[in-house]
């Protein structure tokens, strides 16, 4: 059984608002947003982590984020982050990457 929570989310066996969702990507909400804008772009296919990635594949969730970041009120700037393993304090199992913004975020990156 696949319990993974973005797995469920893709194939909507979790309910969730997609704002955005194609063949290969969906995005969403973080559940516990940390900016104004809080978004998560993942593949609808499993991957561990950016480590799982191919060039198309980020290619593609990039491509989506800067042709939709002005619909989503990302206009005056965003930040793209994505966790690997455990010093990146990566928590969820499938690869995403975080959509931050609507507000100016802090200098910092730790
Ligand atoms: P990570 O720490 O792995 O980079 O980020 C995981 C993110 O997923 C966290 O910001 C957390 O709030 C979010 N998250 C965890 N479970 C769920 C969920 O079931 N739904 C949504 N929308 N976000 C989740
Ligand atoms: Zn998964």
């Amino acid at each position: 059984m696949n319990d993974c929570p973005f797995c469920l989310i893709a194939s909507g066996e979790i309910p969730c608002d997609i704002i955005y969702g194609d063949e290969r990507v969906v995005v969403f909400a973080d559940i516990q947003p940390r900016a104004p804008v809080h978004l998560l772009c993942a593949p609808r296919e499993h991957k561990g982590s950016v480590l799982e990635a191919d060039v198309s594949l980020v290619g593609h969730i990039f491509a989506v984020i800067a042709e939709r970041h002005e619909e989503w009120g990302l206009a005056e700037g965003f930040r793209v982050v994505t966790n690997c393993g455990d010093n990146g304090r990566q928590t969820v199992g499938h690869l995403h990457f975080h959509v931050l913004g609507g507000r100016q975020l802090s200098a910092g990156f730790c």
